[in-house]
């Protein structure tokens, strides 16, 4: 049978089909699998001709009788002429809503018209309509509806297609019309059900349902090139960043040129600026695709921090919010749009795309695309269709993860040039690479833990069950400590990611199901509870430490036991695959066993060289210089003779317990308190007690039972009881330093908490991560550099404009404040741009500079005469006039206002968005008017109203 298709509708991730049958029959179609399929009907355009074979719904509730189930459909053609199909075969009824679904509307005191059993039902649930008056759309729901004018206030549709709105429908058009599902509100079980009606599409002519798109043709001319040195100044303008990572410069520089590019770059490499940065060179929108969902808000949060218009289509939004991200797409405000592979491939979103001004498609993650990756998806086979459909665009591939042939796969299906491909170094020197065999877990773990109080971590276990039971065990000691994994329903998973994506100092707890995409730049320690199958596996794991590229610290406790666990499942495993997955297992054990330094053996693992000993791994910083190693023989002496008197059969809690002189029924029950060694060790804590064993243990001192964890002595320890010498490094093994007491980043810890808490706070008040705020790093730099003056602020790293804007009052007062209390100085190498102010005087001047500002414009003094006289720009003039507003000084808010540059009309709508997203932040603001208003405009405007409110 022949189906013209003739509506469709959105349906949770799916779409519900209307068509009419080759025998004038209305029918709504059905896929077979409906209900394991989440985008069930999203081929079905509508204008399309389709051959069905299908079976009539078994289970029909009138009215929906229309329901036919489908077992094969097979798309034919676009049809002609489709109103007049449809005029002749389901003829419109005209009028106004009274005269639908047989007279048999009725309407609740909003205007929502629905039917309800008890007046009797229509014969059937689908029709089409040509309403005698303009339906207009209602914008003040949570989803979109159109109201049909009547003198009490009007009656609505709800609005369930798939077209883009229009603010208006005029009379006359033809609409189908249809009736939700038998529905009541799940908090009033009692009341009777309804079908509310809903409006699921219009025929309009053409180009008057496209005259919304502001650029309606896809720009064929070529733009040009933008210069290159726009880019560094954008750099550090929008992003805040001094200088380029490795790579991004020659990147960058070749997508402006529209060359198509391979990346590939370690996770934290820098890769997101890659494409970021051209996106706001490049006229147009730059559409990103990524199959990270769950990252797509954090990325566009971040964005729009940094002032940049971005945001995001995937099955997560609303209607409501997918027609609002739409609607900032049409009118060009949107630089940066970040799409799932199934949306992009949808055909609204195509259309939708076609129409708009696309420069660039990003493709993350572009590993997915080959079938040799580890994360084959066959939706990203179909990004070269739609990279075909956009020729003008230029393409860049992205990944952290790509063997050569993965490599040569993205180049082919991309069609990216061989000369395309920058590879970055894969060496992250700020992780400290440590490694310890396993002995006693949970006391390594909480070591390990104690070196990083008040940081965030990610600890992996190879079973759901290692997961929860260590979570929960952390968290009976005091930790904040959350569980992932795949077993946990999607609410608790997606809520703990949340939590620790939000938190300062929360430790995640997860099998390798966690991490895909958090890019959370403060992870400050990856530990491994269990050995990871591979070098990829671990490397990539430890690879979410660290992003910002201050010191984290990575262990792993290595066992043997694991090995023989993970070489079982590769035996019950494809045969085809054992050989390579046990390569692979080996070569993680060699890594995890050298001896040497141990970055030049896993990044020999990803094809680079690195022939120096590092300095940044347990074994660099074991072949300890003298200086740091203490003689501990007499220590390992006591610990030895109190080990093999009690029958090198006690593990170490026990050991050190006697050591310590407890007085526990364990230990006095069985006498050790007559031992020799009784209480010798009571000076040494139990930690530097265990820390010095795990050091015996190390150097082959000490052997422990495996199933109970005895102490044995080695000849080895014989000989140390005979008066061979033992050395032990000096500090407990404290791999990277915490950050309150890092030595090497130089900054004020004190202040840095201070600087923490305001983040956090800030960070809470806009409902986003901290780190989106500021990353660690820059508070380091902060707490070093001591800035107070804005542009001292701006050579932050990690400070643009737009932070500067929002958040620099306050992050300066703190710093002001603080300095002001203990009497510091900046750090005089600090800050690039203070060449102007580098005499010591300048400094004192420097903080009171609002007062000679606020004196100036009281005095007459205009801006512009004011930023002439200190060298400064208008904005920092603004915010000093602010600062001096606050501190108590006067600024007349109507002179003020004369000095705006705004034409009235466009004052009036800062004002209105002020009133509705507040003036505490203005990146919001600004967001909401687009880039034409500057940040200056908006530092006036706001300035003005505060003082008024004074
Ligand atoms: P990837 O996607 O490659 O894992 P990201 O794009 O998330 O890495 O970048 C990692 C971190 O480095 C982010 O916090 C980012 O802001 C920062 N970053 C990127 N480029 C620079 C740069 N040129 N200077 C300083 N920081 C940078
Ligand atoms: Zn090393």
């Amino acid at each position: 049978m022949r189906i013209l298709i003739v509506a469709k509708t959105r349906r949770g991730t799916g779409a519900c089909v209307g068509g009419i049958t080759q025998h004038g029959q209305s029918v709504r179609l059905i896929a077979a699998d409906a209900a394991h399929n989440e985008h069930a009907g999203l081929e079905y355009n509508v204008g399309e001709v389709w051959e069905i074979e299908s079976t009539p719904e078994p289970d029909i509730i009138p009215p929906h009788i229309e329901n036919i189930i489908i077992h094969s459909a097979q798309r034919l053609k676009l049809a002609e002429n489709i109103e007049a199909i449809i005029r002749r075969f389901m003829p419109p009824v005209t009028g106004g809503p009274e005269n639908l679904f047989d007279g048999r509307l009725q309407h609740l005191p909003s205007g929502a018209l629905f039917i309800a059993e008890r007046t009797g039902l229509p014969g059937r649930s689908t029709m089409f309509w040509t309403p005698d008056q303009p339906l207009r759309m209602d914008v003040e729901a949570k989803r979109i509806r159109y109201r049909y004018p009547t003198p009490d206030g009007g009656r609505l549709l709800t609005f369930v297609g798939f077209q883009e709105p229009v603010e208006v429908i005029p009379a006359g058009t033809l609409l189908r019309v249809s009736l939700a599902h038998w529905w009541h509100p799940s908090d009033k079980p009692d009341d009777e059900l309804h079908c509310h009606a809903q409006l699921s599409g219009w025929f309009l002519p053409e180009n008057s349902s496209s005259s919304s798109f502001s650029s309606s043709h896809p720009v064929s001319a070529p733009t040009p090139v933008p210069d290159f040195a726009r880019a560094r100044h954008v750099l550090k303008q929008t992003f805040g960043f001094a200088d380029f990572y490795p790579l991004q410069a020659d990147i960058v520089r070749r997508i402006l040129q529209r060359q198509d590019t391979l990346v590939i770059m370690p996770t934290g490499g820098g890769k997101s600026l890659c494409y970021q940065l051209p996106a706001l060179l490049h006229d147009g929108l730059t559409v990103v695709v990524s199959p990270l969902i769950a990252l797509m808000q954090d990325q566009v949060n971040q964005l729009r921090e940094l002032g940049v218009g971005a945001g995001f289509l995937n099955s997560t939004l609303s209607h409501h919010e997918y027609v609002a991200i739409t609607h900032r797409i049409r009118e060009g405000v949107m630089r940066i749009l970040y799409v799932a592979p199934e949306t992009l491939l949808r055909p609204e979103t195509l259309v939708l795309l076609e129409h708009s001004r696309v420069s660039c498609i990003a493709v993350d993650e572009a590993h997915c695309i080959s079938e040799w990756g580890h994360d084959f998806r066959p939706e990203y086979r179909q990004i070269q269709n739609v990279r075909q459909r956009f020729p003008q665009t230029v393409c860049v591939a992205l990944t952290a993860t790509a063997t050569p042939r993965v490599r040569e796969d993205i180049r082919r299906l991309l069609g990216i040039s061989d000369d395309g491909e920058f590879v970055a170094s894969f060496n992250r020197p700020n992780l400290l690479l440590c490694i310890q065999p396993r002995r006693d877990s949970l006391g390594q773990t909480l070591a390990f833990l104690e070196q990083h109080r008040g940081q965030a971590g990610i600890i992996y276990c190879s079973s759901r069950k290692g997961v929860d039971g260590l979570s929960a065990e952390l968290r009976a000691r005091g930790w904040i400590a959350l569980a992932y994994h795949a077993g946990m329903d999607a609410d608790s998973r997606r809520r703990n990611q949340d939590d620790f994506l939000h938190a300062d100092a929360t430790i995640m707890v997860a099998t390798v199901a966690f991490g895909m995409g958090i890019n959370k730049s403060n992870v400050r320690f990856v530990l491994h509870f269990n050995l990871p199958k591979d070098i990829e596996s671990y490397y990539q794991e430890i690879g979410r430490a660290g992003r910002d590229g201050l010191p984290a610290d990575c262990l792993l406790l290595h066992s043997r036991a694991d090995a023989i666990t993970i070489r079982k499942f590769i035996d019950e495993g494809a045969a085809s695959e054992r050989a390579g997955r046990s390569a692979r297992l080996d070569a993680l054990i060699r890594y995890a066993e050298t001896a040497g330094c141990r970055r030049g053996p896993l990044l020999s693992y990803f094809g680079e060289q690195h022939d120096t000993a590092c300095g940044h791994c347990d074994n660099c910083r074991s072949v300890a210089r003298p200086a740091d190693m203490a003689d501990a023989t007499e220590a390992a002496q006591k610990l030895f003779s109190c080990a093999a008197h009690t029958g090198e059969v006690f593990g170490a809690a026990h050991i050190i317990d006697v050591l310590r002189g407890s007085k526990s029924r364990r230990v006095l029950d069985r006498k050790h308190d007559k031992l020799s060694s009784y209480g010798t060790g009571k000076e040494t804590s139990k930690d530097d007690w265990r820390d010095l064993l795990q050091q015996f243990i190390g150097q082959g001192l000490l052997e422990q039972d495996v199933q109970f964890g005895g102490l044995r002595l080695t000849t080895k320890a014989h000989l140390v009881l005979k008066g061979e010498k033992v050395f032990v490094r000096r500090e407990p093994a404290k791999p990277a330093p915490a950050l309150a007491d890092a030595a090497p980043t130089g900054h004020d810890p004190e202040l840095f908490e201070l600087l923490r808490t305001l983040r956090r706070e800030l960070a809470d008040q806009a409902a986003v991560p901290s780190y989106i705020i500021f990353s660690d790093r820059a508070l380091v730099e902060m707490a070093k550099q001591l800035p107070r003056t804005s542009e001292q602020f701006l050579a932050i790293n990690g400070v643009g404009e737009t932070k500067l804007a929002n958040y620099g009052e306050a992050f300066l007062k703190v710093i002001g404040d603080y300095c002001a209390a203990h009497r510091r100085d900046p750090s005089p190498n600090s800050i690039a741009t203070a060449s102007s102010e580098s005499e010591p005087t300048r400094w004192m001047t420097a903080h009171r500079r609002h007062e000679e500002i606020g004196a100036g414009f009281a005095a007459g003094q205009t801006l512009d005469a004011m930023a002439k006289r200190f060298d400064i720009t208008r904005e920092t003039v603004l915010q000093n006039l602010a600062r001096h507003a606050e501190t108590g000084g006067k600024v007349d808010a109507a002179r003020l206002l004369g000095c705006s540059r705004l034409p009235e009309p466009e004052r009036a709508r800062v004002f209105a968005a002020f009133k509705q997203f507040g003036i505490e932040r203005l990146a919001p603001v600004r967001e909401a008017l687009g880039d034409s208003i500057s940040y200056e405009e908006l530092h006036l405007l706001r300035l003005c109203v505060k003082c008024r409110a004074r």
